[in-house]
């Protein structure tokens, strides 16, 4: 990129700091800069137009160009381009997003509290939890339980509930006591011989003798994603989150589904939980909540979270939280809007009906010579990659193979995401059949790509 001194390419190597990162490598390599959006296809700055077969990040239900959003957003700047919600402020969007929220997600959750950020939500939902265990005096019950490869985000508390090494290492990380159970993931983490319930069975043994061991006085709340999705798509065993959902109730301690990608239809169903059967106390939801168009994401508690925190707030004076964004008016605006648009287009419904197709065109890979497992559920999904189909050994170094298969998907004008040995999809609700098949070309093409690569060393 030398060639081109005075260019966006040289200005970004000079200056930026990319998060996910290897900063030296960008420093050579420079970015892929992205110019425009056109329906589930974006552009970027060299004329080439790639299918955004991950939503950007896991987030955009609607498209890259959905003009509502834009004019929506317009017209609530010229009215009120900002105000907060401290202190008994509020405005319109912020009121009629979270009455729209209470209506969409599962009966109980009542009460909405807005973030910037699914981060800054789970670190929200960390502190209402230990206000809430404060209140009710028992100040020991403060643990979380999460799972390894969960993603919950990467401020320090909610980076400590994700189980992820590269999250963690050097980071000082987990800061706050967390607990990290085995992934729920039966293909690789199932032992010799063992069923899939047998796997269910073993990883409800291990929560139960988890808050054996540590004490259920000890212990919170647990932290969820339905699907686990930056850990590698990662769909649970039969009968995994009702077992969970009832030792969490029998021991007092709080169940937390993290919806962040898992919301709003991703699944097939409205929200994760429903999809398998289980009621949270607290939801937290992003990304697709405003298809990413802008920055925001809520936290919805049930009746009783909600009245031990206020019962508190109204001893203490206040609830000592917020933030300068919390429940933005142009954010909320978009998301009311994009929530209508989902509905009228019935892209929830449009989720269901596709996931037939997708996932059973995708499982026609599961035959490649580089393909571990295809697996998924609604218009999510995941291609594990291994060396040895059998053994299911892992290339060395890991997660390098999925890397060239990313970057053959990319030269064939398609978009996806590397995660450790997993290729990932999350495409745009919006999607069509035809664009189902137009992903399976491309993304054929870019595995025999990298198989090629491979045989010619
Ligand atoms: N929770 C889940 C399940 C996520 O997938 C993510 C982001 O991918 C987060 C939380 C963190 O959200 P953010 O990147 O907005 O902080």
């Amino acid at each position: 990129m030398t060639d081109r001194p005075n260019s966006l390419h040289a200005s970004d190597m000079a200056h930026s700091m990319h998060p996910y990162t290897n900063m030296r490598a960008h420093e050579e390599k420079g970015p892929m800069i992205m110019t425009r959006g056109d329906g589930i296809r974006v552009h970027d700055s060299e004329g080439k137009e790639y299918i955004e077969a991950l939503a950007g990040l896991w987030s955009v239900a609607v498209g890259f160009s959905e003009n509502r959003l834009a004019d929506v957003a317009y017209e609530q700047m010229k009215k009120l381009p900002y105000y907060h919600s401290f202190a008994h402020k509020a405005h319109e969007p912020s009121i009629r997003l979270a009455e729209k929220l209470v209506e969409i997600t599962p009966e109980g959750l009542n009460r909405v509290f807005f973030t910037n950020s699914g981060s800054e939500a789970n670190d929200t939902v960390i502190k209402m939890v230990w206000f809430l265990n404060n209140a009710l005096g028992r100040p020991e019950k403060k643990k979380f339980l999460s799972r390894n490869k969960a993603y919950h985000g990467i401020t320090i508390a909610s980076g400590s509930l994700t189980g992820l090494p590269a999250n963690h290492k050097d980071f000082d990380l987990p800061a706050i006591p967390v607990t990290h159970l085995t992934t729920p993931h039966f293909w690789r983490f199932g032992q010799d011989g063992e069923s899939e319930a047998d796997f269910t069975a073993r990883l409800l043994q291990e929560l139960e003798e988890t808050i054996a061991r540590e004490g259920a006085d000890t212990i919170a709340a647990l932290i969820g994603e339905p699907v686990m999705g930056a850990g590698g798509v990662m769909v649970p065993p039969e009968g995994y989150w009702p077992g969970v959902a009832e030792i969490c109730r029998k021991h007092d301690i709080l169940l937390v589904s993290d919806e962040v990608i898992n919301g709003f239809g991703r699944l097939g169903t409205p929200f994760g939980c429903e999809k398998f059967g289980f009621t949270p106390d607290i939801l937290v939801t992003s990304k697709q909540l405003t298809s990413s168009y802008l920055p925001l994401a809520a936290i919805l508690v049930s009746d009783a979270v909600y009245d031990a925190i206020a019962d508190h707030t109204a001893m203490l004076g206040t609830f000592g939280h917020g933030f300068t964004g919390s429940g933005h008016p142009v954010a909320c605006a978009v998301g009311l809007e994009n929530i209508k648009i989902i509905e009228e287009q019935d892209l929830m419904g449009n989720a269901a009906r596709l996931e037939g197709l997708f996932q059973s065109e995708l499982r026609k890979f599961a035959d490649h010579s580089l393909v571990g497992e295809v697996r998924g559920v609604g218009l999510i999904a995941g291609l594990e990659l291994v060396k040895e189909k059998t053994t299911k050994e892992a290339y060395s170094p890991p997660g390098s193979m999925a890397a060239k298969v990313v970057a053959a998907a990319a030269e064939e004008g398609l978009i996806c995401r590397n995660v450790y040995e997993t290729v990932a999809l999350c495409p745009p609700l919006i999607i069509t059949e035809a664009d189902i098949h137009e992903i399976m070309t491309r993304l054929g093409r870019a595995l025999d790509r990298a198989c090629a690569d491979l045989a010619s060393g």
